[in-house]
């Protein structure tokens, strides 16, 4: 016999309550139908609340895309600017590059980039975000080059400068030019003698100025030849003597910058009368120094 489930109804209106009787079949049926209505509730609920978040996000992400590609936009705008910015900058720097002698580094360079393999955008829509950074890497790439060559300039620079102020490029000392560089009689013996210098005659006190920036290699005196004798040593290979002083007034060891007062002109040694004896030597090898004379130039840069 099959089992029955007794179920008793009480209300107001039936006393003593009403019998349901359920078999055991249908009671099974309804637990099931109750569930499975409970588990397809839940996951209905579960996807109904996924599904607005997603739709919540979504929004979002159409908002910070419209952001996004407005800011794109500027920034495509703002790197066009730069790219011309730099061409500006490019033709002012081969300009200086050309002043240097520096070889500039070609325009062309601009538009090489970094090499190696193109980025390709997850969606086509985003091409325009890896061509925006591949310009700025090429921009960049570009300004690093320069940059490298900007270093050039200033070291090339820096030494032409050093040169320039360590080359003799003044006359030392206001005086009425009496011998040159080369051949002559000697003034004591009469016979022909090599003259390794030039003979400026001022009176004894004028002042010498210094030809360029050195430091003093020497101070001598003899009681013949130069007489009372400083040598300047000039860093790039070149030295100057002065001869027949009265008076000097730097110590060897000590820098000079050129148009600097370094002795007096005097009567010392083998001389016939007050004059500055100057001489210009390049590896020790003596030179005319009047190709160290810039005419008319000031004795101070
Ligand atoms: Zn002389």
């Amino acid at each position: 016999m099959k089992r029955r489930i007794l179920i008793k109804i009480f209300s107001d209106e039936t006393k003593g309550g009403k019998d349901l009787s359920l078999s055991k079949g249908l009671v099974k049926f309804i637990f099931i139908s109750i569930s499975l209505f409970l588990i397809s509730f839940t996951f209905l609920l579960y996807h109904f609340i996924n599904y607005n978040v997603a739709r919540y996000k979504l929004n979002q992400y159409v908002t910070e895309n419209n952001y996004l590609k407005k800011k794109v936009k500027a920034l495509e705008q703002k790197t066009a600017l730069l790219d011309s910015t730099i061409d500006d900058y490019y033709h002012k720097y081969t300009a200086l590059a050309t002043y240097a002698g520096v070889q500039p580094v070609p325009y062309e360079l601009k538009n090489i980039g970094i090499g190696g393999q193109i980025e390709e955008p997850p969606t086509k829509d985003l091409k325009p975000v890896v061509d925006l950074d591949e310009k700025i890497r090429k921009l960049e790439k570009f300004v690093d080059i320069q940059m490298a060559s900007f270093q050039k300039i200033e070291n090339k620079l820096e030494r032409d400068n050093y040169i320039r102020s360590h080359t003799p490029s003044i006359l030392p000392c206001n005086g009425r030019f009496t011998s040159g560089f080369g051949m002559r009689h000697d003034p004591f013996t009469g016979r022909m003698h090599f003259h390794y210098g030039i003979d400026l005659a001022a009176p004894i006190g004028t002042p010498i100025y210094a030809p360029a920036d050195g430091i003093v290699k020497r101070v001598r005196r003899t009681k013949g030849g130069y007489g009372l004798m400083l040598e300047i040593d000039h860093g790039i290979g070149i030295t100057t003597r002065y001869g027949h002083l009265s008076m000097v007034l730097v110590r060897p060891g000590q820098k000079v910058k050129r148009g600097q007062i370094i002795a007096r002109v005097g009567n010392t040694g083998r001389s016939t009368g007050p004059h500055l004896h100057y001489e210009v030597r390049i590896l020790n090898k003596p030179v005319n120094p009047l190709n160290y004379i810039i005419p008319y130039q000031s004795f101070f840069d």
